[in-house]
Order: C-alpha cells, then structure tokens, then sequence
C-alpha cells in the first residue's frame, strides 16, 4: 500500500491557524462558541483548533466529543451502542454550535452528528469546520471551514496522525 504525506506538521499549523482567524472574524470573537468534536479524530483537531482560539482571545473553549454512532443511517443497528459523548454543558439551546471534524466525504457522519447535536437542545447555528475535504459527497452538506481541499478517488484514504502534529497523508487502496 503506498503513503503519501500531503501535507506536513508544519503546513497543519498553518492552517489552523488560518481556521482559527476565520472562526472568530465570522462569530465576532467566538462569544457564545460551542466547540464539539467529533469522535474520534474530530476531536484532536477540535482540539488544536481549541488551543488556537484560546490564544487569540485570551480564553477557554473546552471541546465537548461528539458519539454519532448510534445516529448513523448506515449502519446496520448495533446493539445498544454506548454513547461516549462527553459535555462541558448541559444545553446548546441558543449557542452558535461548531462542529469539527478531521475528514468530510460522504457527509453521513454530519448528518448523523446534527441529529446527536440536538438531543441539548436547539442552537442559533451549526457551523462545520473539516481539516480535509475529500469530496464524493452523497449527502447535501458542506463545510464552512475547510483546512484543505484534496481531490481523491472514492477508495483512496486520508490518514490524519495526531501523533505527527496532524500530518496527512494519502494512502492509495
Ligand atoms: P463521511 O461520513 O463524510 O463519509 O466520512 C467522514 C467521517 O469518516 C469522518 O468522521 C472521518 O473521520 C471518517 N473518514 C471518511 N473518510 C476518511 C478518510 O479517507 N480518512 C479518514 N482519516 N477518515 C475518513
Ligand atoms: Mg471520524
């Protein structure tokens, strides 16, 4: 199987760093922000993101991790799947709610995590921020903040390594 990095630790910083400016210039300093990754990887980079957020504006923005698999429309129903959501609040009723996750592509996994989203209640907005927008959508849903557009073809990988300062790479099948 071939590895490619596409992109490395460095170019990653970059841009979420960008992401970051464009988040607070869209939400005025992010007052009233909910930051939720989504599990698994989503998280790491909600976390990155997170770190960056707090540094421009001099304040938390605890990340709340996202379960959508019990919400999932493609997926035969598992047996009672436990919910590994965990919440810093107990409503999202009237916060502008930012979703994030490592990699877009069908848009399935958004659309099951918009249904998790709003079991807390009903928020002012969702935006979407993905670190890699793969396309092949299947679903009407797109991302407001991307880190980086990568062509593939439907069975090639993205392989995002948190341990690698969120390198990317392309792994052909
Ligand atoms: P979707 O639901 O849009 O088809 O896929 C997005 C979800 O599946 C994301 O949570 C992402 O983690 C995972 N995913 C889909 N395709 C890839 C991929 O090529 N690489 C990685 N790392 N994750 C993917
Ligand atoms: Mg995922």
């Amino acid at each position: 199987m071939k590895r490619t990095r596409i992109l490395t630790p460095e170019q990653v910083a970059r841009i979420l760093d960008r992401m970051a400016y464009e988040v607070l210039e869209r939400n005025r300093g992010g007052k009233g922000l909910v930051v939720f990754g989504i599990l698994q990887k989503g998280v790491a980079v909600a976390e990155a993101l997170s770190t960056r957020l707090a540094q421009i504006e001099g304040r938390d923005f605890p990340v709340n991790a996202l379960d959508v698999r019990p919400f999932r429309d493609d997926r035969p129903p598992e047996a009672e799947v436990e919910d590994r959501s965990r919440l810093h609040i107990d409503t999202i009723t009237d916060r502008h709610v930012l979703l994030v996750d490592d990699v877009l592509f069908t848009g399935r996994t958004v659309r099951a995590a918009l249904d998790a989203l709003l079991r807390w209640g009903r928020p002012r907005s969702v935006q979407l921020a993905v670190l890699i927008d793969r396309g092949h959508r299947e679903f009407p849903i797109r991302a407001d903040y991307v880190g980086r557009t990568v062509p593939t073809k439907y069975q090639e990988r993205i392989v995002v390594v948190p341990e690698e300062g969120l390198a990317v790479y392309v792994e052909e099948a």
